[in-house]
Formats: structure tokens, C-alpha cells, sequence
């Protein structure tokens, strides 16, 4: 069967990742594959732009390509790779960064947003974060990025520079991406107020064992009416409840809307009940990634074939976009 066309999308090497991370992202990624050509990039220059260390930056890149790979992303189809391992699109970065108006990054609201994160590291990477990110996409001539409502600004950059560059050197040679809009949902941390991640250890690994995964389930901040057992609760404001509707059945996240209102059911039966379902879809999950971690060197090969695969097209885009600047061969 034919695919519509060519996805690119990167994330950050954060590590093993976590149920925020697979609902907002990996899932996706991995439906992507039956329709499209994908290519996933693990954006390591990007880290760089707000990380302190980097000593766990290989660590984290090969954990998370293992989970990618034990969640369905399928390598020999898709591109896997990590982005310093193809200069092309420092090359690609640096010619992009010649048509963009500085005025335009600086009121980026998420470059507000990272300032006001790290006020004592406003770097000229973090400034140019938005160009990287173009130079990301059109290398490899992507149709597609699939965007939550978050980084639909950046896109929107994304096609404004492909525009700009098209028009200064009279050319069509970088292809404009399309915005596949994601239902993404915002998955709450444990913690039942801010968006589930690693820094506020609010998150609950994927890779986690069984035991671990309940006692996570267990420490979730629910319904905070729901004081004493024989206090009737709200689902609705229930991080848990939000949950079960992700892993549950349908008669138990009815019955959970039902029981937890006349206070039939306690927190803690309904949390079990979710780390009993979550567990249980995590299974094969885990089971893969074992299998796969057996040897390590599987996994870096994925990486180092993926960008073999994605130099190749990268170079083909650069003698194109060189060309049509006009620079010496
Ligand atoms: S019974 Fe379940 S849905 Fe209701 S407040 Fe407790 S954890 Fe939340």
C-alpha cells in the first residue's frame, strides 16, 4: 500500500520515558507508521540549548530509543536516528538562520517561556532553537509534523522561513510542512496538578516494574473531597477517573462514575483497579523491552542505520538547497 506522504517529528533525549510521554507522543508516532513514512529523530542538539549536564545524554538518548522501539515504532520501515549524527543539519540551520528576522524568534512565546525558565541561560542556541527545529523538518522534505495546540506557533515559523528562504533565492526547493493536528491529551502527574513529567517526578515510567507502577498508582492525588471513605467523590475532577477512561473497560469506568459519586467504591480499590488494568497494558510493552535490552548493540545499530538511511536523503536536499542559493560547488 502507498503512504500519503513523509512525517518528521523529534523529541528530546529525556530517558525512559514516562505515560505522559507515550499518551502525548509515542502512541501517535507509532499509528503514524501505517499511513506514512516517518521519520523520528532524537533531538540531542536541541538538549543542549537548556541542559546543565551532559552526562546522561547517551544513557538517555539509548533509553529512549528502547522504549520507542519496544512500543511499536518499527525500524526497518520508519527512520530512527539521532540528529547530531547528521551535520547536514547544522549546514541546513546555519543557511535558514540567514533569512529569519530576529524579531520574529524573540516573540516566539515559547521562547518566553524558556527565558523566564532559564533566566541565567539565554544562549544564541536557545535564541535560534526555532530554526534548528525548521532545518529538522525540511531536510529530509517532510509533508507532514504532528503538532499539539503547544508547538503550533513553531510550525507555523517552520513554514514562514520555508516561504522566506523559496522566495529570496527564487525556488521551490524546501517543501512548506503541513500541520497534522493531534487530539494530545494533557496527562496530569500523580501529583493531580501540573503536566506529567520527569523534573516535577510526578511521572510514571513505562518501564517501571508491576510493584513499582501500583505504588506510583497508589501516591495519585484524587478527588480532594473525598476525605474519609464514606465521603461520595467527584470523578470528574479525579485524575484517576481521567485514567480509567484511557485504560479501563467501558462497564468498569462506568461503574467508577457511578460507585465513586455514592461513595460505593474507596481511592483506594479504584486505584488498584487502574494499576491493575495499567499493568496489564503495559505487559508486552515490557516484555519487548526486556527482550530488546538483551543486547544493547541492537539498539545503537537501529540508531546508526537510521541515519545512514536519513544522511542520504539529507545530502540530496543540501546539494539542492546549495545550488539554489547559488554557492560555489
Ligand atoms: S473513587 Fe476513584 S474516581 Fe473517585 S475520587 Fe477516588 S480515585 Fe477518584
Amino acid at each position: 500500500m502507498s503512504k500519503k506522504g513523509r512525517v518528521f517529528s523529534g523529541a528530546r533525549p529525556t530517558g525512559r520515558q514516562h505515560l505522559g510521554n507515550y499518551l502525548g507522543a509515542i502512541k501517535n508516532y507509532v499509528a503514524l507508521q501505517d499511513d506514512y513514512d516517518c521519520i523520528y529523530c532524537i533531538v540531542d542538539i536541541h538538549a543542549l540549548t537548556t541542559v546543565e549536564t551532559t552526562a546522561d545524554l547517551k544513557n538517555n538518548t539509548y533509553e529512549m530509543a528502547l522504549d520507542w522501539l519496544a512500543a511499536g515504532i518499527r525500524p526497518e520501515e520508519s527512520i530512527v536516528f539521532i540528529q547530531s549524527h547528521i551535520p547536514q543539519v547544522m549546514e541546513l540551520h546555519t543557511l535558514l538562520s540567514m533569512v529569519t528576522p530576529l524579531g520574529k524568534l524573540t516573540e516566539l512565546p515559547t521562547f518566553k517561556e524558556k527565558i523566564r525558565q532559564n533566566p541565567n541561560n539565554v544562549n544564541y542556541g536557545l535564541v535560534g532553537y526555532p530554526v534548528l527545529m525548521t532545518a529538522d523538518i525540511v531536510l529530509y522534505k517532510a509533508d507532514v509534523v504532528p503538532v499539539g495546540v503547544d508547538q503550533a506557533p513553531h510550525l507555523e515559523f517552520a513554514r514562514e522561513t520555508v516561504r522566506s528562504f523559496n522566495y529570496r533565492y527564487n525556488t521551490d526547493v524546501l517543501v512548506e510542512p503541513q500541520a497534522k493536528h493531534t487530539e494530545i491529551p494533557k496527562v496530569i502527574g500523580i501529583d493531580g496538578k501540573d503536566k506529567m513529567s520527569k523534573s516535577l517526578d510526578n511521572h510514571i515510567e513505562l518501564a517501571a516494574t508491576p510493584e513499582e507502577t501500583q505504588k506510583r498508582v497508589m501516591q495519585m492525588v484524587t478527588d480532594p473531597a473525598r476525605v474519609l471513605r464514606t465521603d461520595p467523590g467527584n470523578p470528574e475532577i479525579c485524575n484517576v477517573y481521567s485514567m480509567h477512561k484511557i485504560f479501563s473497560s467501558e462497564e468498569e469506568i462506568n461503574m467508577v462514575n457511578v460507585e465513586c459519586r455514592r461513595a460505593g467504591i474507596g481511592c483506594v480499590d479504584c486505584k488498584k483497579l487502574f494499576a491493575r488494568n495499567l499493568n496489564a497494558h503495559l505487559e508486552p510493552f515490557r516484555e519487548k523491552r526486556a527482550e530488546i535490552a538483551q543486547d544493547p548493540d541492537a539498539v545503537w545499530d537501529v540508531l546508526y542505520d537510521g541515519a545512514k538511511r536519513a544522511r542520504s536523503i539529507a545530502e540530496g536536499v543540501m546539494k539542492e538547497v546549495r545550488e539554489a542559493i547559488g554557492l560555489p560547488e
